[in-house]
């Protein structure tokens, strides 16, 4: 049986993998000049690697640890310390340390030793935040469903004074691409929950290299040696549906491609572009349609000098960049000389439309407030990545607009991060994920056989059964626990 992968990012290059694995026949199109999608990097013209974003891993990223263990490749993922850093003006570090420690001691402690740095909100209003996202990431899985319903921002006005949940911004920013006070209340709780889970369950992953040069090309490797075919510069513009099948889809608006069955793992951005007229008649595919664009861009800055030495990821807020890291300190056996930022810039719907120079010197202001030591240094050259940005912005609500990997068409799959998953707004689990999920239930539907490829990922339960009744009446007992700690602060200082 033949299968037409349409799309070679990372769920369409684990889909077409997964489906020569159960014996399929297996051709892959993608439209760009490169594949990975967004995952991907590639070398500037004096060779500098350029990643398509900073792209960090998770452990709860059980699936992709999975794949990349199939392919031989787990080692590309160099796990760090389980910290965020905060940087704040005039070079003012905050630290956010998980402590090794039962759950929800670890997170506790953590959120005690921000208390004595962070700068951004006074310190009573950090309580609240503490209070607050204990009792939102120990929720139970009903309450859970039912915050899907309201944003962030409207959940955290019921639970703090303004502003008391300022710190969390940076990483809902980095994650979504989007403000808190638009970003669905679920899917920020379920990520803080699963990254908040146990001592080791905020340890961030980078890649060992280009985000592309880690995987890329291994996954294509093990493509052809199976006897699967890969084409790069082959877009699809339309797809032929009579009746309830596919019949074919057209390549660059003139050459035509048939198959037994087809697997869309295109952003839905594209997928509802070249689908015809008759199958919006689907509540299935007029969700496609609910997908909105969350613009994202990066930048890469190559300084003279050292500017810190932290390994991990940074967070700062008010500035145009959240999320950011100095690949200098996590990658020191490939950024050599100074550092190097990898910044990711979003939400980006104000600043997308400016010239590049302009970003720059936004930036470039911002970093030199926050790192004093970075007035001194001389820019050695700038990036600011454009192409293959964006994530679909994780409004109230989209959960249930996410397709399920079968379509309401016979010989039409689905895959890629935005398809339905229990990860919540995408990112590479949910595209490994869907893209085995894809594979079986076409091995049931087509070959008649149940075949497994996800797991469970299940982070140590601590002590959090006994305080979870606590926390579902305010967050009490870590509340009363933070307060004693913040007078004591206090009386010291
Ligand atoms: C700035 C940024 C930062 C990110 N950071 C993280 C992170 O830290 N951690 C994390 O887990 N995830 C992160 N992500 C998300 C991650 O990159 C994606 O979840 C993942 O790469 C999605 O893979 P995919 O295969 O579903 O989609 P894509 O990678 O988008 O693949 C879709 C492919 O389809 C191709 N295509 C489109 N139209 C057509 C057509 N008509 N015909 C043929 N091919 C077509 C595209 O060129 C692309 O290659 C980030 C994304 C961005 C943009």
């Amino acid at each position: 049986m033949k299968v037409l992968v349409m799309g070679g990012g990372m769920s369409g290059l684990a889909t077409a993998i997964n489906l020569l694995d159960l014996g399929f026949e297996v051709e892959l199109v993608e439209a760009d000049e490169i594949f990975g999608g967004r995952a991907s990097s590639w070398r500037d013209e004096d060779g500098d690697m350029i990643d398509n974003a900073l792209h960090v891993f998770f452990p709860y990223y059980a699936n992709l640890i999975n794949f990349f263990r199939k392919m031989g490749i787990e080692e590309n993922i160099l796990w760090k310390q389980t910290e965020f850093y905060y940087m704040q003006a005039g070079g003012k570090e905050a630290v956010l340390r998980f402590a090794d420690l039962p759950a929800p001691f670890h997170a506790a402690a953590a959120f005690y030793n921000l208390l004595k740095s962070y700068t951004g909100i006074p310190k009573w209003k950090l309580l609240f935040t503490a209070a607050g996202m204990a009792s939102g990431v120990m929720a139970p899985e009903r309450k859970m469903e039912k915050l899907d319903e309201i944003t962030f921002g409207q959940w955290a006005v019921r639970r703090g004074p303004t502003d008391a949940f300022l710190p969390m911004e940076p990483g809902i920013n980095g994650l979504t691409f989007t403000p808190s006070w638009m970003v669905s209340a679920k899917v920020m709780l379920n990520w803080f929950r699963k990254v908040t889970a146990d001592p080791d369950s905020a340890r961030v992953g980078f890649a060992n290299g280009g985000l592309g040069d880690i995987w890329v090309d291994t996954c294509l490797k093990y493509i052809h040696e199976k006897g699967g075919k890969t084409e790069l510069r082959k877009a699809v513009t339309s797809i032929n549906v009579e009746g309830n099948r596919v019949r074919g889809v057209i390549i660059n608006g003139e050459e035509e491609r048939a198959a037994d069955l087809y697997v869309s793992c295109l952003p839905p951005f594209s997928l509802r572009q070249v689908l015809p007229r008759d199958v919006y008649r689907y509540e299935y595919f007029r969700n496609l349609w609910y997908f909105h664009y969350a613009p994202s861009l990066s930048l890469q800055i190559w300084f003279d000098r050292k500017l810190t030495d932290v390994d991990v990821t940074f967070f700062s807020n008010n500035c145009i960049f959240n999320t950011y890291a100095d690949l200098s300190n996590v990658l020191p056996h490939i950024f050599t000389g100074g550092s190097m930022f990898e910044m990711v810039l979003s939400p980006a719907d104000n600043i997308e439309g400016l010239p590049d120079e302009v970003i720059f010197d936004i930036a470039i202001g911002q970093i030199r407030d926050l790192f004093p030591i970075a007035r001194e240094a001389e820019v050695r050259k700038y990036k600011v990545v454009r192409e293959r940005q964006g994530v679909y912005r994780a409004y109230p609500g989209m959960e249930k607009r996410r397709p399920y990997q079968r379509s309401p068409l016979d010989n039409l799959y689905l895959a890629g991060d935005y398809t339905r998953t229990h990860v919540s707004s995408g990112g590479m689990e949910a595209a490994i994920w869907t893209a085995n999920h894809c594979a079986e239930i076409i091995a049931l539907d087509k070959l008649g056989k149940f075949h497994t490829l996800n797991v469970d990922w299940k982070p140590k339960a601590g002590l959090v059964p006994i305080i979870r009744p606590a926390t579902q009446v305010g967050g009490i007992m870590v509340a009363l626990a933070l307060a004693r700690g913040a007078l004591r602060l206090l009386k010291k200082s």
